[in-house]
């Protein structure tokens, strides 16, 4: 059975040279309601013969079409076109965001905007000159440098922000000029289905934008151990990430990589405490903790930890949690029931390394929710650096505390980590909120906020989190050849 208020709008198959068609392999997947187990949609499954034709349609439309050398002007009003479009279907996008993530509809409405911020970005950006002259000191010699796009792009996908995350890919890559295949998580693939759609009606060219859902483990074959692809840009898990790194090495293919997180939120006592409770709050426990950046790691000082735990607890047992359809909720499931059982096991884990629970640990007890995957918000205190807990993404509903007495301990925790994506302080000492964001060695610092981006402004990790940026002037450039040109005149 489909939801009917998205009809058969995914019995479409995978978009490949410009045409919808069916799987090879005919298979097909269930997309299921995280709030009910029930069914969403059905959608084709991809065979890795379908990739490779992505692939080579992608392939094609670099080299023999017109894309990659249409004027500038003409590219960014495609991304113009297609911000329009989003925001005309804005509610059917949030929609179907939350039917398929679990995310609230307020949540997924913020998404859609996003998306649209991202798109309507880049097309200003790419309109910007960035080619230069360069004087080499010879009056006969015309030196430039000049910025092509880098050719077939392979976008692959996350489940917990599955509109915004290939958004952030497809928005550059159009606009630089690129090919690509966009390949979304089998978990959540339907906004990116629906996205793939609005970009087809704003008039892309055939064979430029190419769409494969499936299994990350059937396809990803196709899609990186190729020489056919210039570029591959991944958002997704540390595991993930390495096997893609090391089979795109056989190819020397370029490769971004924008992995996980265990971010520090670190509260000194000076900090504005009811704001602090309601960020540390929202910064781990928006979107169940599925989120990258989620502030999972509190890390509090000594004498105010006691009154902030509790005072953490007592709102994080508050929080309303149900169908994110409904209106009243706060927090919805977790994406899926496999998903909980991780969660359950790092809960059962934490409780064994001798980690104090304050609050949730258990499935909700509310009849209403049973069907749903929900798990609720739970706190750890009295945490040590050496718990796997602590150390480890659970991309969930978990946040550990750790306490600090000194300036000096609380930054050695907030960098003891091998992730670095994201951190955030929270201080009145403008002086060493400063000494702070300086040292932290994450790629994204909020100093009193917490969780916010900006299309204009780079996000990725350093260390483990990553190797690429993506938003921002150097979001464009990921998919940009720099060429010289030596002119003897
Ligand atoms: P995942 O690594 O399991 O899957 C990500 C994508 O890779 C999916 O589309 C999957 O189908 C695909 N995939 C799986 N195996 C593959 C292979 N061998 N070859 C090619 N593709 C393959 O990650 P997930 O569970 O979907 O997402 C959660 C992770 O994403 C978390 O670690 C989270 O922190 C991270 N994430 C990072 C950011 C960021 O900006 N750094 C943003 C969102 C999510």
């Amino acid at each position: 059975m489909q939801d009917e208020s998205i009809g058969d709008l995914f019995d479409t198959g995978l978009f490949i040279d410009g045409t919808w068609v069916r799987s090879s392999s005919g298979d097909t997947r269930d997309c299921l309601n995280p709030a009910d187990g029930s069914v969403v949609a059905t959608v084709d499954e991809a065979a890795p013969d379908d990739a490779t034709r992505a692939v080579a349609a992608a392939r094609a439309a670099f080299d023999e079409g017109t894309w990659p050398r249409t004027p500038v002007a003409e590219r960014t009003a495609l991304l113009a076109t297609i911000a329009d479009l989003l925001e005309r279907d804005k509610e059917k996008l949030a929609r179907i965001e939350t039917l398929d993530t679990g995310k609230t509809l307020a949540e997924s409405r913020i998404d859609i905007d996003d998306v649209v911020s991202v798109c309507r970005y880049y097309a200003r950006l790419a309109a910007i000159e960035s080619d230069r002259v360069v004087d080499v000191g010879r009056p006969d010699v015309i030196s430039r440098v000049v910025h092509e796009p880098i050719g077939v792009c392979v976008l692959i996908a996350p489940w917990n922000y599955p509109l915004l995350q290939i958004s952030w890919k497809i928005a550059p890559a159009l606009a630089a000029g690129c090919t690509m295949v966009v390949k979304p998580s089998e978990v959540t693939p339907l906004s990116t289905i629906a996205f793939v759609k609005l970009i087809e009606e704003a008039g892309v060219p055939r064979g430029v934008v190419n769409l494969v859902q499936g299994s990350g483990a059937v396809l990803g074959g196709a899609l990186t151990d190729t020489p056919d692809v210039d570029f591959i840009s991944f958002t997704g898990g540390l595991v993930t990430g390495r096997v893609i790194l090391e089979t795109a090495a056989k190819h020397v293919t370029k490769v971004a990589v924008e992995l996980g997180g265990k971010n520090p939120h670190i509260v000194f006592a000076d900090a504005d405490g009811a704001d602090s409770v309601d960020q540390v709050l929202t910064g781990v426990f928006l979107h169940s903790g599925q989120v990258c950046s989620a502030g999972a790691r509190l890390i509090v000082e000594d004498s105010i930890a006691d009154h902030f735990v509790a005072a953490l607890a007592a709102r994080a047992e508050k929080i309303r949690m149900g169908d994110g359809l409904d209106p009243a909720s706060r927090t919805g499931p977790l994406v899926s029931m496999a998903h909980r059982e991780k969660i359950e096991r790092y809960v059962a884990l934490g409780i064994s390394e001798g980690a104090e629970l304050v609050t949730g640990g258990s499935r909700p007890s509310d009849p209403d929710l049973e069907r749903g995957s929900y798990y609720l918000p739970t706190i750890f205190d009295r945490c040590d650096r050496n718990m796997r807990i602590v150390r480890e993404e659970t991309f969930g509903p978990i946040l550990t505390v750790e306490r600090f007495a000194t300036e000096e301990e609380a930054l050695r925790l907030g960098n003891d980590t091998e992730y670095g994506l994201a951190a955030g302080v929270r201080t009145a000492d403008s002086a060493r909120g400063e000494r702070m964001v300086r040292g932290l060695r994450h790629g994204t610092v909020w100093l009193n906020d917490f969780g916010y981006y900006t299309a204009a402004a780079e996000w990725g990790g350093f260390k483990r989190s990553g190797n690429g940026r993506e938003l921002g002037p150097a979001g464009l450039s990921e998919y940009q050849e720099i060429k010289h040109i030596w002119h003897n005149t």
